[in-house]
């Protein structure tokens, strides 16, 4: 408990939140935390920058990372694509033809049926 808690140098509040919210203490982002009142503008600037930067070095960490994962994955999952499409294919081959034996079976077991009851009746 007592780790997290940091005391601000400008106005000596203690911030039970850490780091973060002593950041967002000197922005003065509205919410978790009161802004701070004795951080000079000037400071506040600072920080916000800092904080704008590290928040886009951030989204640039992960679209270089998913850049890399891309580059990494697109050779194989070109391929495993174009065996699905190849496998979907088939499979959709085999359907048709399952269904249509299944339609001629069920159809020649009608047909036999009726035969048969034809037979039973005039035989
Ligand atoms: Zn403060």
């Amino acid at each position: 408990m007592g780790r997290r808690k940091v005391q601000c140098k400008y106005c000596n509040r203690v911030l039970s939140g850490g780091v973060w919210h002593l950041k967002q203490h000197l922005v003065g982002i509205k919410g978790e935390v009161v802004p701070c009142s004795r951080v000079s503008s000037k400071v506040r600037i600072q920080f916000c920058q800092y904080m704008k930067e590290k928040e886009t070095s951030k989204v640039n960490i992960t679209r270089r990372r998913q850049e890399i994962r891309e580059e990494l994955s697109a050779p194989p999952r070109r391929s495993v694509d174009a065996i699905h499409l190849s496998r979907g294919r088939q499979t959709i081959d085999l359907d048709d033809d399952e269904e249509e034996h299944f339609r001629r079976a069920s159809q020649a077991s009608r047909r036999s049926f009726a035969e048969e009851d034809y037979l039973r009746r005039t035989g």
